[in-house]
């Protein structure tokens, strides 16, 4: 656990993972959202030395494995970690690697790992948007508007502590399989920009950085564009995070000219 007398602001870790930089050739040699084999979603081949290596053969310079911590879930995200952490003392390698997590801010004020936990991990990047999980909260106000209210207060309270590292597919509709396309889409028109602006700025106050989640942004290219935009003018941090479950999508090849041609 951390704790020691040179803890900057965030504890033993790095302020910010990324230097800011809106330059999608470069954001694209970091990937901060892999999952290995401890996440059960995560294909058999996602082992740390395997993605390791891979990130390495495919020039990434960073590499942060967030393995899923849902809430009420039967996984040590502590272990875990250490397990991870003990592997890659005996891997030697050029990447950037971070053993962090997945977290959940499952609902207003309400996180599924102890804030120990948090500050032990590498890199705690928080998930807001997991509404398919049945102990995610939900808003009285089932609307698209009323989950892109709720996605605001559950960031807002969670950017109130200092928690959050990152978040982890900000705004992202992709689970809510509640909705159909059309209503998904209409969870991102719902955040009007003064919003999208107030709370990316919060975020950066909190020293908190914003996932460019390539599934989502590739999928809803009129969002990406207005985030990217506005955080930018604001003056966030980004980082890309491809969500991997298998070893391709840890580095696609045409990822940072797929990035560039929604973001600008
Ligand atoms: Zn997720
Ligand atoms: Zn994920």
């Amino acid at each position: 656990m951390r704790g020691s007398a040179f803890c900057g602001p965030k504890g033993g870790r790095a302020v910010f993972i990324l230097d800011r930089t809106y330059d999608p050739a470069e954001l694209a040699r970091h990937n901060v959202h892999a999952h290995s084999t401890q996440s059960n979603c995560a294909k058999r081949e996602m082992t740390p030395e395997a993605m390791i290596r891979f990130a390495q053969d495919h020039g990434l310079k960073t590499l942060a494995i967030t393995d899923h911590s849902d809430p009420f879930d039967a996984i040590d995200t502590y272990a875990g970690f250490l397990a991870t952490r003990d592997l890659l003392r005996h891997i030697d390698t050029p990447v950037r690697v971070l053993v962090g997590a997945e977290l959940s801010a499952y609902g207003v004020g309400k996180y599924a790992e102890p804030y120990e936990v948090d500050k032990a991990l590498d890199f705690a990047s928080y998930s807001h948007v997991h509404y398919h999980l049945p102990s995610w909260e939900q808003p009285e106000d089932r609307s698209p508007r009323g989950y892109a209210a709720h996605e605001l207060a559950v960031l807002n309270a969670l950017l109130e502590t200092d928690r959050a590292d990152n978040i982890a597919h900000p705004f992202s509709p992709n689970k809510m399989n509640f909705f159909n396309d059309a209503e998904k889409a209409a969870t991102l028109r719902a955040l009007t920009d003064n919003e999208l602006g107030d709370i990316l700025q919060k975020g950066e106050r909190a020293q908190c950085s914003w996932e460019l989640h390539t599934p989502t942004l590739f999928r809803f290219p009129a969002f990406a564009r207005r985030f990217f935009a506005i955080g930018r003018e604001v003056g966030v941090h980004f980082c890309v995070g491809t969500d991997a479950h298998s070893l391709a999508d840890l580095a696609p090849p045409d990822l940072a000219q797929r990035l560039a041609a929604v973001l600008l």
